[in-house]
């Protein structure tokens, strides 16, 4: 049995074409059935419906056999025990530092202030502050972290950024970029080679659907 970790919405929507690129087709849209562990037209292949940020952990422990997770959620996560041939190049977006209308950022940084900085991503954003060499206090939050500049618990979020209209109905402003963000295949390092024969045209078939360039992966 094949098993695959994905998570709803956007990663689960942009897997499809390439699972059935693979020859794989869900027998359920796991948004409207519910299901945790949905089956395919494959007898030896199943989807397992996790959070975003649970991907890589069922990925590492051997739970699932396959996973797709955001760069994001990997930088977090460490990437201990994964490997991760492909970058798929789907769910793409920026994480960005933002902050309200009219604060003046590059000003705060100038003068040496401490920033408080509200974000999911502390590890990225520990190192991005670090490398410019900003002093800032992390607050980790676990989502909205929109609202933490508009209620005085931060300065500044570090978030991800699509079109960019989330921040825009808030009234707040990208002024720094911290990193391109796309979601890449992960593969469980004992099963890869314990159940390569069945793993590796599934991997092929994804690298294939859309030209995805091969991704010598290291975290
Ligand atoms: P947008 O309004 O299109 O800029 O989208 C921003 C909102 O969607 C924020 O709340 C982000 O956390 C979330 N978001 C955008 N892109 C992604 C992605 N690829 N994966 C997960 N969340 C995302």
């Amino acid at each position: 049995m094949i098993t695959i970790a994905l998570s709803k919405g956007r990663i689960f929507e942009e897997t499809v074409p390439l699972l059935a690129a693979a020859g794989i087709h869900p027998a359920e849209d796991p948004e409207s059935s519910r299901k945790l562990i949905v089956g395919t037209n494959r007898d030896d292949v199943r989807l397992v419906i996790v959070r975003a940020t649970d991907v890589p952990t069922y990925v590492q422990y051997g739970a699932a056999d396959l996973g797709i997770a955001g760069y994001d959620v990997l930088l977090e996560h460490g990437g201990a025990g994964l490997y991760q041939p492909l970058d798929l190049e789907i769910a793409q977006c920026r994480l960005m530092v933002a902050v309200r209308e009219g604060y003046d950022y590059f000003g705060a940084v100038k003068q040496g202030a401490r920033l408080r900085v509200a974000t999911k991503y502390v590890a990225a954003a520990r190192e991005h502050f670090a490398q410019k060499g900003v002093h800032v206090d992390l607050i980790k939050l676990y989502g909205s972290m929109e609202l933490a500049p508009l209620v005085g618990l931060a300065d500044a979020i570090v978030d991800l950024v699509s079109t960019g209209s989330t921040l825009k109905a808030n009234h707040l402003v990208a002024v720094e970029h911290v990193l391109d963000v796309s979601s890449r295949l992960v593969v469980n390092q004992a099963a890869l080679k314990l159940k390569r024969a069945k793993l590796q045209p599934i991997i092929d078939a994804f690298a294939q659907a859309g030209h995805h360039r091969a991704h010598a992966a290291s975290l």
